[in-house]
């Protein structure tokens, strides 16, 4: 598995430290609220996991799945295929991303949220490719600024593979040439 990977980006150790300072940011900002974080699966299950452990004020976790990705190609359509099960009607949002890419789905997901009665929504992101957004979207929080380029790893997949890789890396080209 580890032969498919061009180049590691972030390693486990890169990503811990960025961790550590988001959830500083978010324990000092979300110490009296009561917030539903809700990862956006399947691709933000590990760093949500790994991001939540290190959050020391009361929560809820519910996570939602969307998807607007077949293969390496976005089609531009979001769909909710799993509904988060809480009312977030006067309860902050947070959510829990891998990559913002063209920015689509959070925007999407967001704008569902705040339709709902959300008291606010903001979204928590391992990564961000500010060059490949088609909306004007912002993550509030991001863990790096990532490369136009196909990432693997640490939740991001390919066709369902690489999700369990401890890093980001990009993916050979040949292997989604092939
Ligand atoms: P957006 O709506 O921002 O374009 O899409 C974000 C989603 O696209 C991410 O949650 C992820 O599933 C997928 N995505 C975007 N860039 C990459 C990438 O480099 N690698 C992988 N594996 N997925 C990506």
């Amino acid at each position: 598995m580890n032969n498919d990977i061009e180049r590691i980006l972030y390693t486990q150790s890169d990503l811990d430290s960025r961790m550590d300072e988001m959830a500083a940011e978010l324990n000092v900002k979300y110490k009296d609220e009561e917030p539903i974080v809700v990862p956006v699966l399947n691709g933000a299950m590990i760093f949500a996991s790994d991001m939540i452990k290190r959050l020391n004020f009361k929560l809820t976790i519910d996570p939602i799945k969307a998807s607007s990705y077949a293969g390496t190609q976005s089609t531009g359509e979001v769909k909710i295929t799993q509904d988060i099960k809480s009312d977030v009607k006067d309860r902050p949002v947070i959510f829990m991303e891998d990559i913002i890419d063209t920015g689509r789905t959070l925007q999407a997901l967001s704008e569902v949220m705040k339709g709902r009665g959300a008291k606010s929504v903001e979204v928590v992101a391992m990564l961000d490719k500010p060059e490949t957004r088609v909306v004007d979207f912002h993550a509030d929080y991001y863990g790096f600024k990532a490369p136009d380029e196909f990432l693997v790893g640490y939740g991001l997949d390919y066709n369902g593979l690489y999700r369990n890789l401890p890093y980001v890396g990009i993916l050979k080209h040949e292997v989604y040439a092939k």
